[in-house]
């Protein structure tokens, strides 16, 4: 399937080249599974000017093509994007965006959003991981199912390499297959960082479109270890209507913003913004307020990626082991909006 479809784009010429976009090396990737396909094309002149004409063309020849699949085209622009040395010899290298999701307090659904953003980028055909670096509440192997999985450590070619959970095509890896839930936090503190460098650089990610790092609440050391050893290309803010004018909220923005750090900030996801009751599915209550998370965003100029209200099939995903994205129609449409969001974003820069 990949050879037919990269033959198909062997029509498309670029204007100024007269060169097949194939040829010229501009497609990066084709990938297909189950009525999916993605392709990705990576200019590299920032700003080609025959950038979107070119992929208005290839998504014509792929709907024409195959009319029942769902076909996403990803353009990226520049080189491979430069990442940083590491110090071990690092697994990172075939991820492609590395999207941080942080909060400013616990209990805002970061994990919960982090957990149905794997699903819906997974669900619009891209390859993903997720690093849970929340030290004080790993909850993602909950989340997946996955509990209990004890990463094995394999050789392959003179280096030690972690294995990865893996559920609904997503890779991963948790500091909670690493620590007790009864260690002290002090302890967990110090243990975290060196963990997280191993989780972060040992562990076979494989090649990967994005990798979702839940980070844990608030800013702290964590944060700053993983800014060293990760390059972060976008930050996602995830906060409930009452918290995010409040000064935690205001310091993980700075966090990012700061002159050393400058990881781009690709917006705040309002959640449980508002309750809809099963029997009257028109009616909306704002339990928390209304509105603040766009009052806010707009007036720090920070995106509003999406709201996401209360919904119990949300909270029994998440216990069951299958996020509500993968399950519940109206869940998986909220995600898709801001997955697509995201993705424009990561390709484009915030
Ligand atoms: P955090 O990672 O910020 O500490 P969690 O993702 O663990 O927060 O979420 C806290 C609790 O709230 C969990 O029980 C989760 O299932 C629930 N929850 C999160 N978002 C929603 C939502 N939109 N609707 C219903 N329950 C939610």
């Amino acid at each position: 399937m990949e050879e037919q479809i990269k033959n198909l784009l062997r029509q498309v010429i670029h204007p100024e080249t007269q060169r097949d976009i194939v040829e010229s090396g501009l497609v990066e990737q084709i990938a297909s599974d189950d009525g999916r396909i993605a392709v990705t094309l990576r200019f590299t002149k920032a700003r080609d000017p025959f950038a979107v004409k070119i992929k208005n063309r290839v998504e014509t020849l792929l709907h024409e093509a195959y009319p029942d699949a769902a076909a996403t085209v990803i353009v990226k622009e520049g080189g491979t994007a430069p990442r940083p040395e590491p110090k071990l010899k690092s697994t990172t290298g075939g991820i492609a965006h590395v999207i941080a999701i942080a909060s400013g307090k616990g209990g805002v659904g970061k994990s919960t959003v982090t957990a149905n953003l794997a699903v819906a980028l997974r669900n619009l055909g891209y390859r993903v991981g997720i690093l849970d670096a929340d030290i004080y509440g790993p909850s993602q192997p909950k989340m997946f199912g996955v509990e209990g999985y004890l990463p094995e450590a394999v050789r392959e070619e003179g280096e030690d390499r972690i294995l990865p959970a893996e559920a609904m095509d997503i890779k991963l890896m948790s500091i909670g297959f690493f620590i007790k839930p009864t260690d002290a936090l002090l302890w967990r503190g110090a243990m975290a960082v060196n963990a997280l460098k191993q989780m972060i650089h040992q562990t076979r990610w494989g090649t990967l479109d994005f990798l979702l790092c839940d980070l844990p609440p608030g800013t702290g050391d964590v944060h700053l270890s993983i800014i060293g050893e990760l390059k972060i290309d976008a930050a996602v803010i995830v906060s409930t209507p009452q918290q995010v004018a409040v000064a935690d909220v205001v310091r993980g923005v700075e966090l990012f913003r700061n002159e050393n750090v400058r990881i781009p900030v690709a917006g705040i996801i309002e959640n449980m913004a508002w309750f809809t009751p099963e029997e009257l599915p028109q009616n909306r209550y704002y339990l928390f307020g209304r509105g603040g998370a766009r009052r806010y965003a707009e007036a720090n100029g920070v995106e509003l990626l999406g709201e996401i209200p209360i919904v119990q099939s949300i909270m029994e995903g998440s216990d069951e082991g299958h996020p509500a994205a993968g399950i519940d129609p109206r869940v998986e449409e909220w995600y898709r909006a801001i997955a697509q969001r995201i993705v424009e974003k990561a390709v484009k820069g915030c």
